[in-house]
């Protein structure tokens, strides 16, 4: 059986792991806490990170720090994860849908500026495989409008955008704010896992004390105040170090886990393209780079995939798909009416993800290509 998913161990995560228990500080925010922070800070450019528990945790940090009251409208795509929705609605924000782009399931920008309204506050583009937005576009909307951009970079790990003006950026520093994922099921990994990144600086401050239960302990550590208290709202955000220090062991291997991941991937694609006419296979804008986080095929038609679905089971291959549209689940349908949303519906039928994973070897590739090839 070849599984959709198996989490990479380095070898080093218990080593790091039992380092900091027996530092005797397993709490949050400790050496290895930092080592990670700093890790990210100093490699991508974010002004400012924070480990939390989960990418779900640091969207709904955002959803606080830019103060979403109960009939602020936020514009998500439709075609995402649960929580880059519900981290907003936690808060009492309306959620506005948008559409997939008709090239990939990212944020349709071409359609953006007409979902903004007096009450919008902001937007959050969702970085779909790892594969960069129209970023131009949503930051120019947001300058004008006045709207935040909070980037769920929850896929999107070691991964780039260039802008028009020829500058390289990494995903997660061009927002006001940004969510990654460490969840297992993304490139680097931490079980459960994620991180806040901060670059307009004047969240950085507030997003501490909200991390921290909304004390200023984090100040109080650094000598600045001589007690801490309650200062603000908050909660339990951040991890612990038995969490930081798995962590840890990941993005010590991160260049040699994101190699073998786009060796895979570019494996799939020369094995794959022009191969089938049932399928399409994603194509990278010229501004992204590819971070491998997903190779998917994208069908004809639900009937299709759902047979491909099935004879890949039926040799041992498990290939899934995702994403009921936000739009059309139950939670929402209970309080708005219908919307249609084509492209997000497109994606929602006929998107396909193929096994990538650190230790798929290239005889599983090839015997996965070779079950889609053959009809
Ligand atoms: C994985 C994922 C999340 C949630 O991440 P958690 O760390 O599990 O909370 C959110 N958004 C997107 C797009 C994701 O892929």
């Amino acid at each position: 059986m070849i599984n959709f998913n198996k989490p990479y161990l380095t070898g080093k995560e218990t080593q790091y792991i039992e380092d900091a228990v027996a530092s005797g500080k397993i709490s949050g925010n400790g050496k290895y806490t930092q080592l990670c922070q700093q890790f990210f800070e100093q490699k991508y450019g974010f002004g400012k990170c924070l480990l939390t528990t989960s990418c779900t945790d640091a969207l709904e940090m955002a959803a606080i720090l830019i103060n979403i009251e109960p009939g602020d409208e936020v514009i998500i795509p439709s075609y995402t994860f649960v929580s880059t929705s519900n981290a907003f609605v936690l808060r009492g924000a309306k959620i506005i849908f948008a559409d997939s782009s008709e090239e990939n399931p990212n944020i349709d920008t071409t359609k953006l500026e007409a979902l903004i309204t007096p009450r919008t506050k902001a937007i959050v583009p969702v970085h779909y495989a790892g594969m960069a937005c129209d970023m131009d576009t949503i930051m120019e909307l947001a300058n004008r409008y006045n709207l935040f951009v909070i980037e769920d970079a929850a896929q999107a790990v070691d991964s780039f955008y260039t802008g028009k003006n020829g500058i390289k950026k990494a995903l997660g520093t061009i927002g006001h704010l940004a969510a990654f994922s460490f969840h297992e099921t993304k490139n680097i990994i931490s079980g459960e896992g994620g991180m806040l990144a901060i670059n307009d600086m004047q969240f950085a401050n507030r997003a501490e004390i909200i991390w921290e239960k909304g004390t200023n302990r984090s100040a109080f550590f650094r000598g600045e105040v001589n007690k801490y208290s309650w200062v603000d709202i908050g909660s339990s955000f951040l991890p612990s170090e038995v969490i930081a220090a798995f962590l840890w062991a990941q993005i010590k291997q991160l260049n040699k886990i994101q190699e073998r991941r786009k060796a895979i991937w570019e494996q799939y694609y020369e094995r794959l393209n022009n191969t089938n006419s049932n399928f399409k296979l994603p194509q990278i804008p010229n501004y992204a780079t590819n971070n491998a986080h997903m190779f998917y095929l994208v069908f004809e038609s639900l009937e299709k995939r759902n047979e491909y679905v099935f004879r890949l089971k039926k040799n041992g291959i498990q290939a899934v798909f995702h994403y009921l549209s936000l739009h059309r689940s139950e939670y929402y349908l209970k309080y708005n009416k219908a919307l249609e949303l084509r492209w997000s519906d497109y994606y929602s039928e006929r998107l396909l993800r193929l096994p990538l994973y650190f230790e798929l070897t290239n005889t599983d590739v090839i015997k996965i290509c070779n079950e889609i090839i053959n009809e």
